[in-house]
């Protein structure tokens, strides 16, 4: 069925009257915007990069922090969002810093959760541009959570993916934390907010954090 005629039917089983003007062309722009907001299964991680990786004798830590992301959730098809910061050790390359927040968009822009969005996001850098080390955090806002009420739970989740020396290291993971400065604790520490989005009948099971 197409897309269109499926999000009408959804529409008349919400209880909505399909063909009342100020939903005419709902479907349309409802299909177009689910296209686009995941549009990052049809992208192409070396097109996004394309070749913007260039040798350097250069080894400090690289920050790229406050990209906003927009994604949304697997369990409930709505959005979550907030800001991502991406740091990493070059070992003899380093990336054009506009691709960083490309990068993130391949991976938001798909139905998610964020522990695996981190996870993604730190990987592709660690697969492309070889460093020493990578640390992806994430702070995002779930609207499944916070729009629905769900009771008791902290809508606001902080995930990370430290690899390599970020992971080895304690003072360069510190060095990030303190550079990043979060808004609350990363998982792990204890204060963190730790459960990102989970469905109602997974709660006992868990939604394990990644880092
Ligand atoms: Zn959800």
């Amino acid at each position: 069925m197409p897309m269109q005629d499926l999000i009408k039917r959804l529409l008349a089983e919400i209880g909505e009257d399909p063909e009342r003007e100020g939903l005419a062309n709902t479907p349309k722009r409802v299909e177009q915007a689910l296209k686009f907001l995941t549009s990052g299964y049809q992208a192409d991680v070396d097109t996004v990069i394309n070749n913007a990786l260039f040798t350097v004798d250069y080894s400090e830590m690289v920050i790229v922090k406050d990209i906003d992301f927009y994604s949304l959730c697997e369990h409930h098809l709505l959005p979550f969002f907030g800001k991502c910061h991406v740091a990493y050790v070059p070992s003899n390359k380093v990336i054009g810093l506009s691709k960083i927040p490309r990068l993130v968009d391949v991976f938001s822009r798909r139905l998610q959760v964020q522990e695996r969005l981190t996870n993604q996001i730190a990987n592709a850098i660690l697969e492309k541009v070889n460093p020493l080390g990578v640390a992806v955090v994430m702070e995002g806002t779930h609207l499944c959570m916070s729009m629905r009420g769900v009771e008791k739970q902290n809508s606001f989740a902080v995930t990370s993916a430290m690899l390599g020396l970020f992971r080895k290291n304690a003072r360069t993971r510190m060095e990030f934390l303190e550079l990043i400065r979060l808004r609350s604790g990363v998982p792990g520490s204890g204060s963190a907010a730790d459960l990102a989005c989970i469905a109602d009948d997974e709660r006992a099971g868990g939604a394990g954090t990644a880092g």
